[in-house]
């Protein structure tokens, strides 16, 4: 059990307001408060005399009120005049109570705060902090923590809860003596000094985080993330799952045979290395990462193959109806002539055609189940799971992958379960998350790829870049892909930017079919748009982002991403990877509307300038950071609150080294650091 502080856990007293907001900020145990750390410090450990103070700084002076009314002309203002030995400042209020002018009346001594501006009449403050003082009001010994908070959570309110929050906690050494750093303080020194420093702290290494005091919190951190990933690689070892070995002249090499291509030797690798590990009685827990176009999609039917041989069935699931459908369609006729069953799982699938396809899962008479989230179901049984196949993990949550490993709970085996993605895993998120992930990676693209070339232009090319369309589908049959943006949380706006880009394209392209695909269209409806795209009978097709994964449509060789400066990077990569599946040399254009920043500039044109998947994850992985990087996985929560993956390498090495032998030599310590650190949240850490 977690401790919990005694004052939120009177579970009849009604809540106030600030202990509403701290619940949600998760300030809940008293070692969640002491590890709330300040993000910024003011200094409230000096006066500054009134004389001495320059344009810009935030100060805090003391003196006497000489002047205090208020002026009327047009809006209500509060003017305080103070002064000391050195020289006079105004003050103005534009909101003010009663209050102010009594604690700020003539004649009284007070201590303010703000930041320093030279106007009209001299030097002043706009609502600066104020309180009324003796000579004798001690200053403050330490600097003053500011720190992360929201509405109706007032500053003051907090620093006392994270205060005696952290008097209470329990911050005992747990870690045995010679295995931290040397130059790092104790945990509780640390966050003592991280709270409270001293007025002489050098504030830059506390706010850029390289104080040493920072530095133990991170080691702690990462600490806590390795034992758990270990931890979590130990528990999986001891499960079973059902060892699936092909048969010689089985499924596979049938498989093999009906396929109209040889596989490269990316692919090949990467088969023996899934079904080396389907043959063990441990469940796999793989991930398999390939840039788009890589051809990912044979490489799990493949790993099917293997496990229907053995006798067992395999489910595989896709994020959405439109690629779940094309992986049918694939799969279905590679299989089927094969002699397998495959049956069809979504949403949409209703009435008597689902409770047959149910059925069929269930009595084991479907081999191969393919589908969306509809796969998780409660509702869905499988005889005999042997295989879970995940395309595009990032997309399902931890929940579902859990739900997936729990399909085979009955016969106390757990099915293996193989990820695939196109958006590789940097290195060092992998080590840090996905420490009991084994990965194979296909490197190769097949042959007679000629690859995209991307190009950039403002939005006000606009006009030629439609004439170039025209050209390429008039004189060459060209299909093109038009990309319309995505705008944050707002479905509506985004449908109305497809359908007039729709409208535009139509009239410019007279005499040949404009297809509209959006989120909001029903999924038969969907279908039956990109049913006539690949079929050739749409010569472009102006989507939303719902086309992002997946879709496979040879022909098509042009692609024009509007308002590319609003999409990630491996966003626009996965994107991209739509065109340029044929022979044909393709083109992608991103349309940008400007200004962009030079970040937005640099982000553009690492897009012209690399085709690579790897590269381009890690330069994303730069710049949005781990927590958006890992999107569904972590579903909001914080990864990482304090260490950095790349500036602390050093101390996450450090902290590889330390786990092992903690879980082996101290596992109480270890299990308590998890619990320290990740609470709740370890769980998560091992779907
Ligand atoms: P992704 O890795 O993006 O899922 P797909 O599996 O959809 O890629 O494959 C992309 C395209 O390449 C498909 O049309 C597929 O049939 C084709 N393909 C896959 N492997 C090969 C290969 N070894 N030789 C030629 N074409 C291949
Ligand atoms: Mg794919």
């Amino acid at each position: 059990m977690p401790e919990v502080d005694a004052k939120t856990n009177t579970a009849n007293k009604p809540k106030s307001a600030p202990q509403k907001a701290m619940e949600k900020l998760g300030l809940l145990r008293d070692i969640d408060l002491a590890l709330h750390l300040p993000m910024r410090y003011e200094d409230e450990t000096r006066l500054t005399p009134i004389g001495q103070t320059r344009e810009g700084e935030t100060v805090q002076c003391e003196g006497e009120v000489i002047e205090c009314r208020v002026e009327t002309r047009g809006r209500r203002v509060l003017l305080v005049r103070m002064e000391d030995e050195s020289g006079d400042l105004l003050l103005r209020f534009i909101h003010f109570y009663p209050s102010h002018q009594k604690t700020m009346a003539v004649g009284q001594r007070i201590r303010v705060r703000g930041e320093l501006r030279h106007g009209f009449f001299g030097r002043e403050m706009v609502h600066p902090t104020f309180k009324a003082v003796s000579e004798d009001t001690p200053l403050a010994t330490a600097l003053t923590p500011v720190y992360p908070a929201s509405n109706g959570l007032p500053q003051t309110y907090l620093r006392r809860a994270i205060a005696s929050g952290l008097k209470r906690a329990d911050l005992g050494e747990l870690l045995p003596s010679g295995v931290v750093p040397p130059s790092l303080p104790s945990l509780r020194d640390a966050l003592t000094f991280l709270h409270h420093p001293p007025a002489q702290a050098r504030l830059m290494t506390l706010e850029d985080h390289s104080h040493p005091a920072w530095q133990r919190l991170k080691f702690e951190e990462l600490l806590a993330q390795q034992i758990s990933q270990m931890q979590a690689q130990r528990e999986r070892a001891l499960l079973k799952a059902p060892a699936l070995k092909a048969q010689r002249g089985g499924l596979v090499e049938k498989l093999l045979g009906v396929l109209p291509f040889g596989l490269t030797g990316a692919q090949q690798r990467v088969s023996e290395e899934i079904a080396q590990e389907l043959a063990l009685p441990q469940p796999m827990h793989r991930l398999l990462q390939g840039d788009v176009g890589s051809g990912k999609t044979v490489v799990a039917a493949l790993a099917a193959a293997v496990a229907i041989d053995a006798g067992w069935q395999c489910a595989l699931m896709a994020p959405t109806e439109i690629l779940a459908e094309q992986h049918f369609k694939k799969l279905i006729g590679w299989l089927e002539p094969l002699g397998l069953k495959v049956a069809w799982l979504t949403g949409s699938v209703k009435g008597k055609a689902r409770q047959k396809m149910l059925d069929a899962a269930a009595d084991g008479s479907a081999q191969l189940v393919i589908g969306t989230h509809a796969v998780i179901e409660d509702k869905v049984k499988f005889a005999k799971l042997g295989l879970a196949i995940i395309d595009e993990q990032h997309r399902f949550g931890v929940a579902q992958r859990l739900a997936l490993r729990k399909k085979l709970a009955s016969m106390d085996l757990e099915p293996h379960l193989l990820m695939m993605s196109a958006t590789p895993i940097p290195r060092t998120l992998a080590m840090t998350y996905f420490a009991d992930l084994a990965v194979s990676t296909i490197d190769e693209l097949p042959p007679g790829r000629t690859p995209i070339v991307t190009k950039v232009f403002a939005d006000s090319k606009r006009f030629n870049v439609i004439e170039k369309i025209h050209d390429e589908v008039a004189n060459k049959g060209a299909q093109v892909y038009w990309v319309c943006p995505l705008i944050e949380e707002s479905e509506a706006l985004d449908l109305n930017n497809a359908t007039e880009t729709h409208a535009e394209l139509s009239a410019a392209l007279e005499g040949f079919a404009v297809g509209l695909l959006h989120g909001r269209m029903a999924p038969a409806d969907k279908a039956a748009v990109m049913a006539e795209f690949s079929a050739g009978r749409t010569s472009v097709l102006v989507a939303t982002t719902v086309i992002e994964v997946g879709v496979d449509v040879p022909n098509a060789s042009l692609m024009v991403i509007e308002h590319a400066e609003r999409f990630g990077l491996s966003q626009l990569h996965q994107l991209r990877g739509r065109v340029g599946r044929g022979a044909v040399a393709s083109v992608c254009v991103l349309l940008y509307t400007g200004p962009l920043s030079d970040t937005g500039k640099s982000r553009l044109k690492a897009m012209a300038e690399t085709n690579d998947g790897f590269e381009i994850a890690r330069r994303d992985l730069e710049i949005r950071g781990p927590g958006e990087f890992m999107g569904a996985r972590q579903s909001g929560a914080e990864l990482l609150r304090f260490a950095d993956l790349q500036e602390d390498s050093g101390l996450l090495q450090a902290a590889r080294r330390l786990a092992p032998q903690l879980l082996d030599k101290y596992p109480q310590a270890a299990r308590r650091q998890v619990e320290r650190w990740l609470g709740s949240k370890a769980e998560f850490l091992k779907a």
